[in-house]
């Protein structure tokens, strides 16, 4: 057996961060010995792959599930067995006010106020609620400025909305393309278009990392871009949130959503969340849609005329907490909590350079890594786009009981996520490509 034994520094662009990997079995394992957060991983159910734990890279698309939920999803199932509809107060997280649990945490981390985020519907709604708030065309100003290529559901909701104001998409939308030869798109380019788009421009919508490429936009240029020709500025994070530190506050963002599935582990259509700058949130003269469980909470149950939204981010909700649902977002959390985002970042620095690392060390196989190879923008995914066997390729790694993701017509997305994902598992990844023929 030939051991390939590389010993490389690896510099990276922008960073202080060195890091002297070594492309064998062995290095990877004492990496996972030493890492403290390795022991999360015992945390999660890991889909089975011949009586072994997969090596799961989808981390980006739906998070593992937490060992602990089904006991907990099992004690809700009791107090509304045991109190029926006194469980609104008497279960042990009571129902009526279930959704401020995650005030403090998701305030970490998306950097903001307790007021500022609520955890309520799910990603989509939350976007079209919050374009009805913060997208108001009037007279010159009417566009609304997005990536090219953002996720469909983002594209449909935008398309629509403009539609809903009587604008047709073609004039009103305007999409900032990647540079020709690049998959990237300059937030420089973004800036610039804002700049020319000046008051014509009623916001700006973006995906905080774009789905496909891995890419990090810069939130805060562009939000202080965006307000500079008055038009506001939101993002859909769901690619962002819980895979990198946000600071939306401090950033200046108007308003933000993501949904919980992805990165934050809370399983299939799970709840959502939203950001609302307090600027906003305590601002009753906004334009907001109604429902009983954003109105003022002392006066939610004196069933009154006039909807008196209460304040913060939480007054555009509408029905009462999805309160299943939120068990599982809960339990997610609290793992979530206990790893804490500095740690998991830094984690998540070097385990993503350790797999572009070994992924250098390939050339047999035609692919290039498009994600942005400087790690300030970027989160953990990498993209790798094949010239050609890029279906070949996802097939072995299938095979071998490697969970990644396979985009139309030739990239492969992984995602090595920090809570559960080890050095060893990029290793096993890097493996399966290097002894393909
Ligand atoms: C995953 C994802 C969605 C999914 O939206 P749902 O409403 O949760 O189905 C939307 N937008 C982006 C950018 C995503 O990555």
């Amino acid at each position: 057996m030939s051991v390939l034994c590389i010993s490389i520094v690896f510099l990276q662009a922008m960073s202080s961060a060195t890091y002297t990997f070594e492309a064998n079995r062995e290095y990877a394992v004492s990496q996972d010995q030493v890492d403290i957060l390795f022991p999360f991983r015992e945390r999660f159910h890991f889909p089975q792959h011949n009586g072994h734990d997969v090596r799961y890279f989808c981390g980006n698309s739906l998070g593992l599930q937490p060992k602990s939920v089904s006991y907990l999803m099992e004690k809700e199932l009791e107090d509304w067995a045991r109190h029926g509809v006194e469980g609104h107060f008497r279960a042990a997280l009571p129902w009526f006010s279930y959704h401020h649990v995650f005030a403090e945490r998701l305030s970490e981390i998306v950097g903001a106020d307790k007021d500022e985020v609520v955890a309520m519907n799910t990603l989509t709604v939350n976007l079209h609620m919050l374009m009805l708030s913060f997208y108001r065309p009037e007279g010159k100003r009417y566009k609304i400025l997005m990536e090219a290529g953002a996720f469909p559901s983002d594209q449909y909701a935008v398309e629509t909305q403009v539609r809903m104001h009587g604008y047709d998409p073609e004039d009103a939308i305007i999409e900032i393309v990647p540079r020709h030869g690049s998959y990237l798109i300059e937030d420089i380019d973004i800036v610039n278009a804002i700049i020319e788009a000046g008051d014509s421009l009623a916001l700006v919508m973006i995906g905080g990392v774009n789905y496909y490429t891995g890419q990090f936009f810069d939130l805060e240029a562009i939000t202080k871009a965006a307000h500079a020709v008055g038009a506001y500025a939101g993002f859909d994070l769901a690619h962002a949130v819980g895979n990198l530190p946000l600071k939306l506050h401090d950033w200046n963002v108007d308003f933000a959503c993501w949904c919980t599935y992805k990165y934050l582990n809370s399983g299939p259509g799970g709840v959502g969340g939203a950001f609302v700058h307090e600027r906003h949130g305590n601002n009753p003269k906004l334009f907001r849609l109604g429902g009983w469980w954003g109105n003022e909470e002392k006066t939610r149950f004196k069933m009154q005329k006039g909807f008196v939204p209460q304040k913060g981010a939480a007054s555009w909700q509408q029905s009462n907490a999805p309160v299943f649902n939120m068990v599982a977002h809960n339990a997610a959390l609290d793992i979530y909590e206990k790893a804490g985002m500095k740690q998991l970042r830094e984690k998540s620095l070097m385990l993503t350079a350790y797999m572009e690392f070994l992924l250098r060390q390939i050339t047999h196989l035609p692919f290039d890594i498009i994600t942005p190879s400087e790690p300030e923008r970027r989160g953990c995914q990498l993209s790798l786009l094949f010239k050609d066997r890029g279906r070949e390729v996802f097939e072995a790694l299938t095979h071998h009981g490697v969970v990644a993701d396979w985009r139309e017509p030739n990239v492969i997305r992984i995602a090595p996520v920090p809570l559960y994902n080890t050095f060893e598992d990029c290793y096993g990844f890097y493996e399966i490509l290097k002894n393909m023929e």
